[in-house]
């Protein structure tokens, strides 16, 4: 336990990321001063917003410096600690970033927190009982804001995010449905989630085809709408959408690569009285301990379900990250680092 094996950002991408864009080092594990804890890493968590860090742009957040080890949540156990509060063993979640190891000053606040493993494995805490869950129940509480009998729609329905939003929408009392790529990610979305229907956006290519579908889907019309991808799904949700519906805007993964993705009908907006509200979870840090507490106990009851995508070693990380943002995961995309 003497190396730290990391992965850095060697380069900004022009468009697509590549594997090229990332570099992966060996580098000596210093020593801890007082007030620092060592962690172990198990589970590296990749998500969507790390593709937005690697350029070098105005946004919500500061690029990610180059030759830096990638941000990016963790979980794992303390190896060594010279911190009162922490001891070795100790499971917690930070934010260690693309390596095996992170030495983090445990006294600052929000660096380092504690959890408890015994109805909760380790994994879920970054995942459905984490960032992302967090997500899907701010947007859907905060701004979707459902009644019981209105319609739910969410897009990347079978992910990370989408698929909380579902169930919590089914929880309270919705029509949930959700979009997905490919008919094993819809079947899931339907059979294992609990949603009313999944409509697989692949087999409708044009936006007339993929507003029938909704139309089908949604008998009611859509009263929220929770937005993780953008383009034609918006569009052919707009067309769909009730008057005075809400709809939250998390992400617009069809984006990322800086392609514009231009709105077909902004005019609905106006006809149906929408309202669109786009939010940063990290900005609500003070919805995060009840939105925490119905997300634990829900999945350490097996009434919230999830599944993940797990790579293993550092060393597949930028791999699986690249295929997280082409839709090869299913579920939440997590490396394996023990
Ligand atoms: P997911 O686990 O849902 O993985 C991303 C999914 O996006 C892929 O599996 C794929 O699903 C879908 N996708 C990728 N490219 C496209 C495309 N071009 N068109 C349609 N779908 C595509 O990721 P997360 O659940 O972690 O994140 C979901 C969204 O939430 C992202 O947009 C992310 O940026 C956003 N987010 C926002 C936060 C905030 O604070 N605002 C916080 C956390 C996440 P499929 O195969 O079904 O197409």
């Amino acid at each position: 336990m003497t190396t730290n094996q990391q992965i850095l950002l060697a380069s900004r991408p022009q468009g697509e990321a590549s594997a090229a864009n990332f570099r992966l080092v060996e580098t000596a594990l210093p020593a801890l001063n007082d007030g620092q804890v060592l962690v172990r890493h198990h589970y590296l968590s990749l998500d969507p917003y790390m593709r937005g860090r690697m350029n070098d742009s105005k946004s919500y957040a500061q690029p990610q410096p180059l030759d830096t080890v990638m941000i990016g949540g963790t979980v794992g156990e303390v190896a060594d600690s010279r911190h009162p509060t922490f001891k070795a063993g100790d499971k917690v979640v930070g934010m260690g970033g693309w390596q095996q190891y992170s030495v983090v000053d445990a006294g600052q606040p929000g660096m380092l927190r504690k959890v408890d493993t015994t109805h909760i494995p380790l994994s879920a805490y970054l995942g459905p009982v984490g960032m992302p869950g967090v997500t899907g129940w701010y947007g859907l509480m905060k701004i979707c804001e459902p009644k019981a009998g209105e319609t739910v729609v969410v897009s990347a329905a079978s992910g990370a995010v989408g698929s909380v939003v579902g169930q919590l929408a089914k929880v309270r009392g919705c029509r949930a449905v959700g979009l997905a790529g490919g008919a094993d990610k819809c079947k899931y979305v339907v059979d294992e989630l609990g949603f009313d229907a999944c409509i697989d956006y692949k087999q409708h290519p044009d936006l007339k085809s993929l507003s029938a579908a909704l139309k089908d889907a949604c008998p009611k019309g859509i009263d929220g709408y929770f937005e993780n991808v953008g383009g034609m799904i918006l569009d052919a949700v707009m067309l769909r959408a009730n008057a005075f519906a809400r709809l939250a805007f998390c992400g617009m993964i069809s984006g990322y690569n800086g392609e514009p993705i231009p709105m077909t009908y902004p005019q609905l907006i106006l006809t149906n009285r929408l309202k669109i509200q786009g939010f940063i979870v990290s900005e609500h840090m003070e919805v995060w301990p009840e939105a925490l507490k119905e997300l634990g106990t829900l999945v350490a009851g097996g009434r919230l379900k999830y599944r993940e995508s797990i790579a293993q070693g550092i060393a597949a990380a930028p791999e699986a990250f690249l295929g997280l943002l082409k839709g090869k995961n299913f579920g939440k995309q997590l490396v394996k680092l023990t």
